[in-house]
């Protein structure tokens, strides 16, 4: 690991107090993992700014020491984008914590980066007015983190994703300059969009301090659904015609038959229906609640037509989180249950049946057994390899091989690496089988531009 020089640590007091400097290998070791398989990478040391003027200083002086520097939301990023892979400095953001504003009038909000998600988007339900975004972990990911990686989670699919919400952003680039990339407007034609740059460039182009993003009404009279199916064609065919009947789901979420069995391992649910084997959660809204009953209804009747069983509605908050917190669980009960490799497939929804076909093959071939589950309405799906009882040696050897596989499939049916993770250092080595090559120059190139030295989040992306 990288030991930072004595006069750099010493230039570093002069912009933070003392207690902002984690150098203790305790303090450190909870910045050295995210929630990226098990891999673990030591920060030289661990920095809490909490003023985009003490993150430039820090900047400039990485640029002088040529010290690497990795920003850090909530951790809870699962493509190693937050891994100081380097080493060099961590720059937490975790007490750039303050809602700075909620403008009612012109319906935004202004925050620093490093705001819990649910506690935002509660703070602005408060005020009237709604933060679409969810990912899976709004509990502890930072509203920076998610437009760092693009975040999507089951609402995108009526509601689009992070990048969708954001207007304008204070960013401090890898030189230590602090811009803001645009306006607080809703229209903005005024030459390239460098707030649609900075989102997804998972923290290699500039560490983004404060956000103003787009607010929207409340959506109402919501309703979820739990619809069993006897197998994943019939599942298939009735989202096609789900969306060919012009009904626009909030959300779509797909299990399949092993997520299923990976659940009932730890939480004793066994499904609604002893032949299901798949579910999918469904939420519809509508402008009165007879309107949300109707599309439910329609969705019943079709749902029934495909070989789907009678789904069970929730209509309280009550019933609805339950219904959620079950959706939640498939992926905390993979990591309870074994070593698993986990890729963030997105193929246009009408190929989703050909990627689960394929996927089997490469089940048989390889011998590894897989859990898919996601965002299927958006033909967003993480796919997991389970490694369960076969050897480490065959783990490390095939696994690769098995991903490579999968990844030229997606290739093939016009899909791409991340739907929502990101690719970071796991997805890295796949970028070349799915990005030509010219586009990764340019990637390259506008990196360069931003980040002469590489000294922001080195060897992530490409
Ligand atoms: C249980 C679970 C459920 C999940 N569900 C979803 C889901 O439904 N949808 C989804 O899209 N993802 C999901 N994720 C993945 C993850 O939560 C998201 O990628 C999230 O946006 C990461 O935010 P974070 O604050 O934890 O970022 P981190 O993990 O800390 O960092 C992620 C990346 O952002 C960069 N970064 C962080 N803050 C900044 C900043 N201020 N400026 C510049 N760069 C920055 C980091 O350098 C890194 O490259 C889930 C993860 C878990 C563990």
């Amino acid at each position: 690991m990288q030991t930072l020089n004595s006069s750099f640590i010493e230039s570093l007091r002069e912009i933070l107090p003392d207690q902002y400097i984690i150098e203790s290998e305790e303090g450190k070791l909870q910045y050295a993992s995210d929630h990226t398989e098990d891999l673990k990478f030591m920060p030289s040391a661990v920095v809490k700014p909490n003023t985009a003027d003490q993150i430039s200083k820090i900047m400039k002086l990485a640029n002088e020491y040529l010290v690497p520097v990795t920003p850090r939301g909530g951790g809870t990023g699962v493509s190693g984008g937050a891994l100081p892979i380097e080493a060099g400095l961590v720059i937490s953001m975790e007490r750039f914590n303050k809602i700075l504003e909620v403008d009612q009038v012109n319906r935004c909000a202004t925050v620093e980066s490093g705001v819990i998600t649910q506690v935002f988007q509660e703070y602005v339900r408060e005020s009237g007015l709604f933060f679409p975004p969810d990912p899976g972990s709004k509990g502890s990911c930072m509203l920076g983190g998610n437009l760092a990686e693009n975040s999507g989670g089951p609402r995108s699919l009526k509601y689009g994703v992070t990048r969708d919400y954001v207007l304008n952003l204070e960013v401090v680039l890898p030189d230590g300059e602090v811009i803001w990339t645009g306006k607080n407007v809703t229209k903005n034609a005024t030459g390239y969009d460098l707030t649609q740059l900075l989102c997804g460039s998972e923290g290699t182009l500039g560490i983004i301090t404060k956000i103003v993003f787009r607010l929207i009404d409340v959506p109402n009279n919501e309703l979820l659904v739990l619809i069993p199916f006897k197998d994943n064609s019939s599942c298939f065919d009735a989202i096609h015609s789900i969306v060919q009947l012009g009904i626009r789901p909030v959300s779509m979420e797909f299990v399949d038959q092993t997520s299923l069995e990976v659940i009932e391992k730890f939480y004793q649910w066994s499904g609604l229906h002893e032949s299901a084997k798949c579910y999918l959660w469904m939420e519809l809204d509508g402008d009165t609640m007879d309107v949300t009953f109707d599309k439910c209804a329609k969705i019943g009747n079709l749902v029934v037509s495909h070989g789907g069983f009678e789904p069970l509605v929730a209509e309280s908050d009550k019933e609805k989180e339950h219904l959620w917190t079950l959706r939640h669980k498939v992926g905390e009960s993979i990591i309870s249950y074994t070593v698993f490799k986990d890729i963030d497939t997105v193929v246009p929804v009408s190929k989703v049946g050909d990627l689960l076909q394929r996927l089997e093959e490469i089940e048989q071939q390889f011998r590894f057994k897989a859990a898919c589950f996601g965002h299927i309405g958006n033909g967003n799906l993480h796919i997991q390899f389970l490694k369960e009882e076969l050897s480490d040696e065959y783990w490390k050897n095939e696994i690769p091989k098995a991903v490579g596989s999968l990844f030229e499939c997606v290739r093939d049916l016009g899909g791409s690496l991340s739907g929502e993770h990101g690719v970071g250092i796991v997805q890295k080595p796949f970028m070349p089988l799915i990005v030509p090559k010219a586009s990764i120059n340019l990637m390259k190139q506008i990196k360069q531009v931003f980040d002469p030295n590489n000294i922001l989040n080195p060897g992530k992306i490409f």
